[in-house]
């Protein structure tokens, strides 16, 4: 592994939030590697704001063509969402194909079902590329409807829409769904089942994104806040706490943890928590009735609950956090009861761990790239589906800072498109929180 530099460019004290909080993830990922250190001023090619799965995919792809890359995060790669997540691989949107054809035109339509549709492969071939040890399987992803209403309106067409599109999918009635996922038969009305998805331990994944990005030369440094951004002739200044870097190029993929680095980005995003719990391992004869083939889960539900099995049998649920940050084992008991209520052989009593992140959610949920200045370019917005899709992200930017021109990407590059009343989020959030849990309940029929 090629390493670089000389002295530190740590600056602990700048990011008070930086040690990982604690999580499933956290106590069973494989060891960070020993990031870089950095002189007193570098240069280089494009520094990356931001190391979790977009920041490193940009890296890999911009390194391995020869760029000299610098990857910085403020506190440690996967620190953020790509840490802290469901491990589910999904490919496509959270829009139909038909709907992107319909909202970007055939052309543009195509190219973003084409790259979002191989968006898993991407996510194993690297896998397989670097020897990424993160449990990584690609068993298939399941979409399930709480209702008779959402399988007609959501499930079927985007089941058939990807067959027609040579995808071996399949929808799922309710008999074959519960045999798959174990659940309580009036559970889930039905669903479809994605070949293409499949699971991974997302930290696991983000640590061998960086190892990656190291071994083909790029710079990974950790506890590296960058405190601001500002232009000198035709570079761009980041200062740190101690040093600056001079580069040529920007991208920032800081998603829902963005601050106040560029005026205005925050605001296209509106940071939603979602937490989980994880029980202890299932005794074996309830773990070979839990989903035995070993698939990622997310229901309709507009509130949605995702789920899954992790490597060691432990049952991880996930959804709308009641709190924002550091949900406790008490904070666990909503999604406790859904386990009770949909897996009734399954006993949540006992937690092992309650962890939370923050969702980058946009107003037209769809992930957004921009060009926010001469070389600056941003990618944040996943809208929950970031483990393929920033994978995927990661080498359109690397396209784009390779000077392909924005028209030829696989992804429209957009102008920033705030949310109004950005400062009053968290009461609209908890809003329509209650209305959509409304909805979903009158749709499951509860
Ligand atoms: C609880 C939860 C469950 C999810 N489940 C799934 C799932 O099962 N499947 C799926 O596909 N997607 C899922 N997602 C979404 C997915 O995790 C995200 O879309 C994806 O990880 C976003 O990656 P990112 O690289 O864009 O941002 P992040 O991983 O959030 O990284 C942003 C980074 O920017 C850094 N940063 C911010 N400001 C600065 C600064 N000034 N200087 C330096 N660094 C900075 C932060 O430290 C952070 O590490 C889930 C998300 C959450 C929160």
């Amino acid at each position: 592994m090629k390493k670089n530099g000389t002295s530190s460019c740590s600056t602990d004290a700048a990011f008070t939030s930086s040690s990982l909080p604690q999580s499933l993830w956290a106590a069973t990922a494989t060891a960070p590697a020993d990031y870089s250190r950095l002189s007193e001023s570098e240069t280089c090619d494009v520094a990356i704001i931001g190391a979790g799965f977009t920041g490193l995919s940009t890296a890999i792809h911009l390194a391995e063509r020869g760029h000299k890359v610098i990857v910085l995060d403020a506190a440690e790669p996967g620190w953020g969402a790509s840490g802290r997540n469901g491990g589910q691989i999904i490919t496509g949107l959270k829009h139909n194909p038909d709907d992107l054809i319909a909202a970007l035109g055939d052309e543009m339509g195509n190219r973003v079902i084409r790259a979002m549709g191989g968006a898993a492969d991407l996510v194993f071939s690297l896998i397989d590329r670097y020897g990424i040890d993160c449990h990584a399987q690609q068993s298939g992803w399941i979409q399930a409807a709480h209702g008779p209403k959402p399988y007609e309106d959501l499930v079927v067409p985007r089941c058939r829409q990807w067959q027609a599109r040579g995808v071996d999918a399949r929808l799922l009635d309710r008999a074959e769904i519960s045999a798959m996922i174990g659940s309580a038969p009036e559970a889930y009305f039905g669903g479809w089942f994605d070949p293409r998805g499949g699971l991974l331990q997302p930290l696991s994944y983000a640590r061998g994104l960086a190892k990656a990005a190291l071994a083909e030369g790029a710079k990974v440094c950790a506890r590296s806040p960058v405190l601001s951004l500002s232009r000198d002739g035709d570079h761009w200044i980041l200062k740190l706490a101690q040093t600056a870097i001079r580069a040529r190029q920007v991208v920032m993929a800081t998603n829902a943890y963005t601050g106040d680095l560029w005026p205005g980005l925050a605001q296209t995003v509106i940071p939603v928590s979602s937490f989980q719990i994880a029980t202890r391992p299932l005794d074996e004869k309830t773990r070979a009735r839990i989903l035995p083939g070993g698939q990622g889960v997310a229901d309709t539900r507009r509130l949605l609950l995702y789920f899954r099995l992790d490597h060691q049998g432990r049952f991880v649920m996930g959804g709308r956090s009641p709190v924002d940050d550091n949900p406790s084992k008490a904070d666990g008991a909503p999604l406790q009861a859904a386990i009770r209520r949909l897996f009734p052989m399954i006993d949540p009593s006992h937690i092992d761990y309650v962890w939370s992140g923050k969702v980058g959610i946009t107003r037209d949920s769809l992930p957004h790239l921009h060009l926010l200045g001469p070389g600056l370019i941003a990618a944040l917005g996943c809208n929950g589906r970031g483990v393929a899709m920033c994978t995927m992200m990661g080498r359109i930017i690397a396209d784009l800072a390779s000077g392909v021109a924005p028209a030829d990407l696989a992804f429209p590059v957009t102008v920033p498109n705030a949310f109004p009343f950005h400062q009053f989020r968290k009461i609209g959030v908890f809003a329509m929180s209650q209305y959509y849990r409304l909805l979903d309940r009158l749709e499951a029929g509860l």
